[in-house]
């Protein structure tokens, strides 16, 4: 796991952890409750006024990674994280920055421990899913034994460190020149370095609030990014937010996928791992490849330092990947079309991600799935529009019109073909309608597992064959009658 690349691009990620662990005693947000927003101003680059003063940073920066990531190491490895934790290990750093250090390093390992138990945990339960099957004797071709590989201790790669007041002093610039100077304590005890921050037209822009026609006022925690030599700030504020949603809002169902990062049951596709991204991810994985080949030869040869796999082109696609999702998810919340809207988006199991990720010959890895619904729970939080996750089992295999749910029903990734009644579409927009018809499906909620599922799909199917005068009779030949011109749409 490379949690720089991670924590790098983050419109503040970190930031919004934090908030999110603020606020972990409450899941929910409901309708007319408000509550405050961690807004993120980033890439605001250190200025290099005179050429000495950021040396000291640049000096700084390997002794505190090295120690960060030790904590980290410690953290995952042998102790829960802490964030009190006395210091343990040598180091010229001053106390003040130690804590930080460590209560940095306590996040990383603590998100990291939570992730690796949930996939575990899933791991765990596909396992025993597939032996209850094995055990029945049904073997179906496709099934393979689930597996699992040790996860990595997460590496920090670039420095990059959340500060706080203690080491980094953020203050407002008396002269016009400069909007504020950064007073960082160095490695030198008590010679701290005053850097000016000059924020660009949009930076100001973003801090001005509309209202009062006055600069927000700033959080004093700010974080430090170094990427390729160059110094960059991230500041922040709070802003208070109101979960809104009009009487009656239609629901908007949001099917995620790699094809189509998003699909609406609008009808609407955002972002798409498009050809570019694909020949780039083939690229790659073709020189970790080799990387990998040469790391075991000179292995066998009884090299001491091995080279890494992981690539920078591997880091860079990774950040662009995620940008692209951002993007994609941010246009589906500010589309007009999707003015008063509520949202509906598939809970995405581990299992069900490593699905959708194989199906589509593994160009992304999980991992960047996984990314979508956590870009939707930020979009909705910061934008104050309810999204609502919902059950996904069997969203795809479900015919939309007359709930016939088999896997049939896909003859390919794309489409979607009901062998009951024949209706026909593209299969995410298939999909996300069914999504959106999810929300306050207690029937569905109750249900404690997938055959459960499957079960009361294929109820409502039986109901509604009652409904067109079917009768009990099997799948019927396909006639072609819906074509997404006519697909009715569930606002
Ligand atoms: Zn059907």
């Amino acid at each position: 796991m490379h949690v720089n690349g991670y924590r790098l691009l983050s419109r503040s990620v970190s930031l919004m952890n934090k908030k999110r662990k603020q606020r972990k005693k409450k899941k929910h947000v409901t309708v007319g409750e408000s509550y405050p927003v961690i807004r993120a101003v980033t890439h605001i680059r250190l200025l290099e006024v005179n050429p000495g003063k950021l040396a000291a940073l640049d000096a700084l920066a390997p002794v505190y990674l090295a120690l960060c990531q030790q904590y980290i190491t410690l953290f995952c490895t042998q102790e829960m994280p802490n964030k009190l934790r006395d210091p343990l290990y040598p180091t010229p750093l001053s106390e003040r920055w130690q804590r930080v250090a460590i209560m940095q390093a306590a996040g990383i390992a603590q998100s990291w421990r939570s992730n690796r138990a949930a996939a575990y945990q899933q791991y765990q339960d596909d396992l025993k899913q597939y032996q209850n099957k094995q055990a029945d004797g049904i073997r179906t071709t496709k099934a393979q034994a689930p597996w699992w590989r040790e996860w990595n201790v997460p590496t920090l790669r670039e420095p990059c460190i959340q500060a706080n007041v203690n080491v980094v002093k953020l203050e407002a610039s008396q002269d016009s020149t400069y909007d504020y100077w950064l007073s960082i304590s160095t490695l030198s005890k008590g010679q701290p370095i005053a850097v000016p921050v000059k924020l660009a037209p949009y930076h100001r822009e973003q801090l001005m609030d509309p209202k009062t026609q006055q600069m927000r006022k700033l959080n004093s925690s700010v974080q430090l990014n170094q990427r390729d030599g160059v110094w960059w700030l991230t500041l922040s504020y709070d802003e208070e937010q109101t979960m809104q949603m009009p009487p009656d809002a239609p629901v908007v169902g949001i099917d995620v996928g790699i094809a189509n990062f998003v699909t609406t049951s609008t009808g609407k596709h955002y972002g798409a791992f498009h050809q570019d991204l694909r020949a780039r991810h083939k690229r790659d994985r073709a020189k970790r490849r080799r990387k990998a080949k040469l790391r075991a030869c000179l292995k066998k040869k009884g090299v001491k330092s091995l080279p890494s796999t992981s690539s920078r082109t591997g880091q860079r696609l990774i950040r662009h990947v995620k940008h692209e999702i951002n993007h994609a998810v941010n246009q589906c919340f500010t589309d007009p079309e999707h003015e008063g809207v509520q949202f509906a988006y598939e809970q995405l199991s581990v299992a069900s991600m490593r699905f959708k990720a194989k199906a589509q010959n593994a160009y992304l890895r999980a991992s960047h799935l996984g990314h979508i619904p956590q870009q939707i729970i930020w979009n909705s939080q910061k934008r104050g529009v309810v999204a609502t996750p919902v059950i996904s089992a069997y969203s795809s295999q479900e015919c939309s019109v007359c709930h016939y749910t088999d896997r049939t029903n896909r003859p390919d990734q794309r489409t979607f073909r009901c062998q009951v009644c024949g209706f026909e579409a593209h299969a995410d927009h298939n999909a996300s309608v069914n999504l959106s018809r999810r929300v306050g499906d207690r029937q569905l909620r109750a249900c404690r597992d997938r055959t459960a599922i499957k079960t009361v799909l294929m109820q409502r199917h039986e109901a509604w064959k009652q409904q067109q005068g079917m009768g009990n009779s099997g799948p019927v030949k396909r006639r072609k009658r819906g074509t997404s011109s006519v697909f009715p749409s569930s606002i």
